[in-house]
């Protein structure tokens, strides 16, 4: 992140009275805790805010301070005087809105992808921040305001959900430290842990059955996948929202070095979530179909059947040497 973009942006907003707070398509904790944060932050300065996401909200983020003022209708996009892009590598994340979104004066870019591809002169980005809520923490200490409980409470669910409760590798001591000032605030990790890992609807246990049962490995091992259809989430009665996190299970294999979930969005379009652990750069591999994320959790979205892509994929697991080997 470029030295003093911090202070620019924090100046920038001082001036700006209405302000549009957009994240991306199927919505993360940290795309939820960050935009909720930083528009808390904003309203407290007197601002008029909006929080736009395309998709709605999964059931096990309803806790979170604020999560109701999400709109998935955005009229009139012009009257903003800036727009906060936020846990975004690229602005059609945001959905059919961008469209809108790239004509307004001026866009601020809050995100931690590698693949980040919004330009401007507002580029919050930054690579080694755990979660696009760490930049947020440094934005609200920028424009000196005090973090209160719904605050706090958006931020740790943010961090806690982005870096996998602490497991993957973007936690960094940051992590900890903003953590820690959050439970310092009143957040209990306890009862924000039930809420976000334990509150599964019997029909998203019922899901995860059949994807787990969808479960393929590549011949050389280092590949596994699952699947979810249509079918699978119409016989669950569940949607997508009920599907986060279930791609992190065929990683879990002894001996696997990439997975993915296959995700059948509608006859034609579908989206490929990746993760890898160790070495393999699956950022790259995303961006190769036109998506994008992060080393080692990445996505793409792309038109065809579920054979033709899963064929593709396994096709790539062929091509790929084994670390240990
Ligand atoms: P997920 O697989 O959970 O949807 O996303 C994993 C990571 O990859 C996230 O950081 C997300 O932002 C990124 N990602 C997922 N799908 C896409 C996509 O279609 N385009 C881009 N640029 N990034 C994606
Ligand atoms: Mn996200």
């Amino acid at each position: 992140m470029k030295k003093n973009v911090l202070k620019k942006a924090a100046s920038l907003i001082k001036n700006k009275t209405r302000l549009l707070i957009a994240t991306h398509v199927n919505p993360d904790g940290d795309a939820i805790g960050s935009s909720l944060a930083l528009g808390e932050i904003l309203k407290m300065m007197g601002k008029e805010v909006v929080y736009y996401c395309e998709s709605s909200i999964p059931d096990k983020y309803f806790f979170m301070p604020g999560v109701d003022q999400f709109t998935r209708e955005l009229a009139g996009a012009e009257r903003f005087n800036a727009v906060i892009v936020v846990d975004c590598g690229d602005l059609e994340r945001v959905g059919d809105a961008s469209k809108k979104i790239g004509t307004t004066e001026v866009i601020i870019n809050i995100d931690h992808h590698m693949t980040n591809q919004i330009s401007g002169e507002m580029r919050l980005v930054d690579t080694t921040a755990c979660a696009s809520a760490e930049i947020v923490y440094r934005l609200i200490k920028e424009l000196e305001r005090p973090i209160t409980f719904p605050i706090a409470l958006n931020l740790y669910t943010a961090i806690l959900t982005d870096t996998g409760s602490f497991r993957f590798s973007n936690t960094n001591r940051v992590a900890f430290r903003i953590c820690e000032e959050m439970v310092k605030l009143g957040v209990v990790p306890h009862l924000v842990a039930q809420q976000v890992y334990g509150t599964y609807s019997a029909g998203r246990l019922r899901l995860l059955n059949e994807v787990l049962n969808s479960l393929e490995l590549s011949s050389n091992k280092i590949f596994a996948m699952v699947t979810v259809t249509l079918e699978m989430m119409a016989k669950t009665g569940t949607g997508p929202g009920d599907i986060n996190g279930f791609v992190d299970y065929p990683r879990f294999i002894k001996g696997t070095e990439f997975s993915a979930l296959v995700q059948e969005i509608d006859g034609k379009k579908i989206h490929v979530s990746l993760r890898s652990k160790g070495k393999l750069d699956v950022a790259a591999m995303a961006e190769r179909f036109g998506g994008g994320g992060h080393f080692n959790a990445s996505g793409f979205n792309i038109e065809g059947t579920l054979k033709s892509v899963k064929t593709q994929l396994f096709q790539i697991a062929d091509s790929v040497e084994s670390s240990s080997s």
